[in-house]
Order: C-alpha cells, then structure tokens, then sequence
C-alpha cells in the first residue's frame, strides 16, 4: 500500500492512513511519500544553496522546520510520543542546517532531497506506535538499490528485502520510504519526482505480492487531466499496457516508469482514493476489460529535431546512424515520424542536445523545436473506437500539429503540438472523444 504526498500530509490523513493500514489482517509493506510540499520546498532549498543563496536556504529551512513542528504536535497526543517526534524532527533539521556550512555537490543534493521521506515514515512510526499499532519501520536505504545507469534491478531488491522479511516473520505491518534508494557508489539517491509509485511497484515485484495499492488524492485514472479538464471521469479498468502509456506520457498519478514491475511480475495495481476509500478507484490488470479510447494524457517538455536529407532517399542504414547518436548520448526517443526525405523524432531530456546536433549535422539539416508536449489517446485496440480518427482531427482541426504517429502499437495515438495549444487540445478532445463538456 503506497500512500502519496497529500494522503500523508496533514495529521488527520496520517490517523487516516492508520486505520486504512488496519482494516484487514493482512501483511503488508506501507510506502509512503514525503509530506504534500516537502520535497518541492527541499528541491528549493538545494537550488537555493546551488546558487550560493545560504540566506534563502536558511530562512526555508526554518519554515519548513516550523511546520513539522505544528505537524507533529496535532499528529500525537502523548508527551512520550511527541518527544520522540521532536528529537527525531530536530535530528533531521540539525543535519539540514549543516549542510549550509559544507559546500554543495551533487550526492549532497540527493541527501537533501531524502529528507522527506526519511521524516514522515518515521513520525508515522512514532504515530502508530503511540495508538499500539504493531509495526516494523524498515529503511528503503536497505534494499532499494539502483545501477549505474540509474535502472532499479528487482533481483537485487528482492534478495535484500526477502532477508529482511525472514528476519521479520512475526511483524505483519511493514513501514519504508517511497523515492530514496542507494546507487551503485552507495550514495543516497532517488527515484526521479512522483518516484514513490516506483517504490510500491518494485517492492510488490519483489516480494510478488497479491496487489499493489496506489493511495492518492483521486479516485483513478480519469479520461483526461483533471487539473485542465473541467469533467473528467474515472475510469474502472485499464490493462497494464494502456496505464504504461498513460503514466509515461504525462498521467501525473503514476510515475512514468512504474507499471513495468508490476506488470513483469503480473501483480494487480489498484488507484485508490484515500479521502474515498470506498470509492472503485482503477483495476490494472493483464486485461484491459474493454476495447476503445480509455483516457488522453499529456506531457511537456519536449524537443522535436528533425534531419533532412536529401540522400535519406535509398539510403539503407540511415536511421541506424541517427539511432546511434542518440545511444551514444543516453537519450531515449519518444515518437518518432519519417518522410522520404526527412525523419523527425522527439526526446524528453535536453541535457545532451547541443553535442546531438553537433553529431547529427552531418547527416542533413537539423531543425530544432522546443516546448513541445505530446498529447496521447490511449485505449485497447483504439481503432475499434467509431470515427475514432475524424473525431481526433476535428478536435485538433484549428490546432498546428508537429507530428502525428500510430502503429507503434494498437493503443496509442500520438500527436506532437506546441505547448501552449495543449490545454484547448485537451478540452476539445474531452468533447469530441468523450462526449464531456
Ligand atoms: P500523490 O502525491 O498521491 O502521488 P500525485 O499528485 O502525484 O499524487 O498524483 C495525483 C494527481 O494526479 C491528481 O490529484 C491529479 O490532479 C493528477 N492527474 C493528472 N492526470 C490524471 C489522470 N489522468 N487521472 C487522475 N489523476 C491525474
Ligand atoms: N516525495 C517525492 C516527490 O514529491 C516522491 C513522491 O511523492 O512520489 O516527488
Ligand atoms: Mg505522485
């Protein structure tokens, strides 16, 4: 059970989490997330002290420390309880007021950033103790480990944890941490923003549990994104095939990549809503339940680059040497067009961009485009939606399209846009596809 920032966030979701931890007699490994606004706040503190700001740092430490404060202080009600909350609390700010004295680097950075998670597992801990919960608190630090490469291995975790299950055989309730892991030099890492939902995924591949419950503040996958979309609706069931595109291409209630474990080790995930715990939430299973458009899902921050070229035109073994550059680079592609004469692709990560081009220039002219999102309509077999592709373009009929791409596999339509046309893009597929106003 993964319970995520805003079902941690404030002390009465916390007593919350409690009792939905204890409505059955079943073991279970509890992921949570930092506090909702910890991990932003600590990204801006680390930002503030990259930039030599230790002022700004400091004066962001202190609210946040203030915060905790009031936060444990409503969470408990035994002084025993709050005076092991306010030395675990003051063992934690100690350290992230050291670190205004030492000099930032990048492994200092990941530190900050555990902070979250490291605090509200273990006030949690303090909670659950305090109403004579028995619990285990075991450290994500332990087990959750990541390669050079940054891929988490479930073999590797599955090793760590099962000893430390053996060791534990008398507990039913485990507590650990969602983002943090360790990487292959043994320094503390993470998993990437939102990485929680990761966590919960490989530990269920791990320890092949019967499901995997994802805790959130929605009851499921809805259609659209409910943060542009005014109506948008949940829906029941998704295959793991369809919640893969969806969380990779922008469906901000699942982290991108973190549908494979489970997928891998076919064990169920379940949405739920914690402020709704009855409501159905999403099943994701092998099956997909129903044929159709499922859900549209959006992501920013994407490049387009296109090679033009005019000896492409029977060239065998172009688009291996293009493929190439971008392996060489580590930079994944995400939807990818070709012409005659021209193929254009789009990545998600500039970091590499400028040494890309550089490689990819003497194959054709290299044109750029930015602030980009794709948008994608995800369902099983979506063709067998009626009118499926008219009702797609007269959606986007006043919008530019950059690229547009199917067949890659039968449940995804992807269409390239700039960015500031995607909310209109959203809503009027919300209208055409799905009959929501
Ligand atoms: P948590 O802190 O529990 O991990 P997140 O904020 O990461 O929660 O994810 C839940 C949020 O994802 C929802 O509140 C909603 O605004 C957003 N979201 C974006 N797209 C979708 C979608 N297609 N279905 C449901 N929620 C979505
Ligand atoms: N706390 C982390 C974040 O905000 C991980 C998570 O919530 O899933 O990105
Ligand atoms: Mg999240």
């Amino acid at each position: 059970m993964k319970f995520g920032g805003t079902s941690v966030g404030k002390p009465e979701r916390m007593h919350e989490v409690a009792t939905l931890i204890t409505k059955d007699e079943e073991s279970k490994i509890v992921v949570l997330s930092a506090l909702s606004g910890t991990t932003n706040a600590l990204v801006a503190i680390s930002n503030a002290l990259s930039q030599g700001d230790r002022d700004s740092a400091k004066s962001q430490i202190t609210a946040l420390e203030v915060h905790y404060k009031k936060f444990y202080s409503d969470l408990l009600s035994t002084p025993a309880a709050i005076e092991q909350a306010a030395a675990i609390t003051q063992e934690h700010f100690e350290f992230l007021h050291i670190i205004l004295k030492i000099s930032f680097s990048e492994a200092l950075n990941k530190d900050i950033l555990a902070q979250g998670e490291l605090l509200s597992t273990k006030l949690f801990s303090v909670y659950l103790t305090e109403k004579g919960i028995d619990h285990l608190l075991i450290p994500a630090l332990e087990f959750m480990t990541i390669d050079n490469y940054d891929e988490p291995q479930v073999a590797v975790i599955k090793t760590k944890l099962t000893q430390i299950l053996e060791r534990n055989q008398d507990k039913k309730i485990f507590i650990t941490q969602g983002y943090i892991s360790r990487n292959s030099k043994g320094e503390v890492d993470n998993l990437k923003r939102g990485g929680s939902d990761y966590s919960a995924s490989l530990i269920s591949a791990a320890i092949n549990a019967s499901v995997c419950e994802i805790w959130t503040d929605i009851d499921g996958m809805h259609n659209n994104d409910p943060r542009v979309v005014k109506k948008t609706v949940a829906i029941e069931q998704l295959s793991f095939d369809e919640a893969a595109e969806l969380a990779y291409f922008g469906a901000k209630i699942l982290h991108p990549a973190s549908i494979w474990p489970a997928q891998m080790y076919n064990v169920p995930v379940k949405l739920l809503n914690t402020m709704e715990p009855e409501a159905k939430g999403t099943l994701i299973t092998e099956q997909a339940g129903s044929v159709g458009v499922k859900a549209v899902a959006a992501k920013d921050g994407i490049t387009a680059i296109k090679i033009k070229s005019s000896r492409m035109l029977l060239a065998y073994g172009f688009l291996r040497k293009i493929f190439e550059v971008f392996e060489k680079y580590r930079t994944s592609i995400d939807m990818i067009t070709t012409s005659e004469v021209a193929v254009s692709l789009t990545i998600d990560n500039d970091t590499y961009l400028p040494e890309i081009i550089k490689e990819l220039e003497p194959f054709g002219t290299v044109e750029i485009d930015t602030h980009q999102s794709i948008v994608s309509i995800v369902g099983n077999e979506i063709m067998q939606t009626e009118e499926v592709m008219e009702k797609l373009f007269r959606s986007i009929k006043n919008i530019p399209v950059r690229m547009v791409s199917y067949g890659g596999s039968h449940h995804n339509i992807s269409i390239l846009i700039g960015s500031s046309h995607k909310i209109q893009t959203l809503q009027s597929l919300n209208v055409d596809l799905f009959g929501l106003e």
